[in-house]
């Protein structure tokens, strides 16, 4: 067997040491029955007239040919979306690949991406991998923005670019306006508002994103129903969006995904009520956690919940166990170390959560 040990030295003399340092991103296999509340997807499907309707779109399109240049999408999305005529727009594979394209286009080697923690872990994920230098900023005891320790941080560490998840994830939270103006004003580089939440909030920077000289808006389609789409996006000043183009692999936005997109905006109104329910569901939702022995929620403008139980590991292993997936996140900051993040499923997945809850809370 000479050969596998020889290869596996080539592996460890060949592959960059951090990335042999890292461990896959996990995604766990869904057991047979289990409700899914882990991954702050919209639980509803699509009605079957869209799921034909979509069927019949996707079936027309070329996908013998390149991509074109997406301007159909971008003119449908503009307004849908609230982004100002003068702002220019790309897509990416997911909000994912934006964030490693923000990085490609501003960070030199060992360049400062900056953002608070816990927040979306991509982001520091995403540094390491494209040799950037990730600081994280600690959310105060109450999770809420630690503005003079960002203020300070930014000082100090003169980051090229600044993560804001608003509202946030995994906390959901927003940050006040206040805060972010003062970080936009202190930041000597890009500032990204990262909106993925923005289908469950009142609350957006889009129409101001030209406002400020160093800010974008980048968001999703992810949570609002279209998940397994991989559509992201990003709005600012064509200076910033023609810089960060030139980044972006050429043929990124598939054209099924193109396509499914432009379909889906003429029925915009479907995905919106179904968030407009679990907006309305997470009240429901809240209220009977926090009727649970122990059990506290964080204020969430998204469409989960960070909630604060006895034993979080042990409860999230049992949870599993009964087939209610939600998520333990305190191996990615000691501030959750007691908490579970819960996204608001159906009606039905929600009574059978706190269902499943309320019996295992009694019998420890
Ligand atoms: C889910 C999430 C994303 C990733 O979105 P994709 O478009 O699915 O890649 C980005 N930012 C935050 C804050 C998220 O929670």
């Amino acid at each position: 067997m000479s050969g596998a040990s020889e290869r596996e030295q080539a592996v460890r003399r060949v592959v960059r040491h951090h990335v042999q340092a890292l461990s896959a991103y996990a995604v766990a296999p869904v057991p047979a029955g289990a409700i899914k509340l882990d991954a702050m997807e919209n639980p509803y499907a699509l009605p079957p007239e869209l799921q034909q309707g979509l069927g019949q779109a996707l079936a027309q399109v070329a996908i013998n040919r390149y991509p074109a240049d997406p301007a159909a999408l971008r003119a449908a999305l503009r307004p849908v979306a609230g982004i100002p005529q003068d702002a220019g727009l790309l897509f990416g594979n997911g909000s994912d690949e934006l964030i490693h394209l923000l990085v490609q286009a501003t960070c030199e080697p060992g360049d400062v991406v900056l953002s608070p923690v816990p927040s979306f872990v991509y982001y520091e994920i995403t540094a390491g991998l494209d040799h950037a230098r990730f600081v994280g900023v600690d959310l105060t005891e109450q999770l809420e923005l630690d503005l003079p320790a960002m203020l300070a941080a930014i000082k100090k560490e003169q980051p090229k670019l600044i993560f804001l998840a608003i509202p946030n994830n995994p906390t959901g939270g927003l940050w006040p306006d206040e805060a972010v103006d003062a970080i936009l004003r202190a930041a000597p580089g890009l500032v990204v508002i990262d909106e993925a939440y923005e289908p469950f909030t009142d609350h957006s920077w889009m129409a101001r994103v030209l406002d400020y000289p160093n800010l974008m808006v980048m968001r999703t389609m992810s949570k609002l129903g279209l998940a397994g789409l991989r559509l992201g996006y990003l709005a600012g000043h064509p200076d910033w969006t023609a810089q960060v183009d030139k980044v972006r692999p050429p043929y990124n936005l598939n054209v099924l995904t193109e396509a499914a997109a432009r379909y889906l905006l003429q029925h915009w109104s479907v995905l919106r009520d179904q968030a407009a329910s679990l907006v309305r569901d997470r009240a429901a939702l809240r209220a009977g956690l926090e009727a649970l022995p122990g059990v506290r929620c964080f204020d969430s403008e998204a469409n989960f919940l960070l909630t604060q139980v006895p034993d979080a590991p042990g409860l999230n292993a049992r949870l599993r166990e009964r087939g209610v997936l939600v998520r333990y996140l305190g191996k990615a900051h000691p501030l959750l170390a007691s908490c579970l993040r819960i996204s608001v499923g159906t009606p039905a997945e929600n009574d059978r959560l706190l269902k499943t809850l309320h019996e295992l809370l009694q019998t420890p």
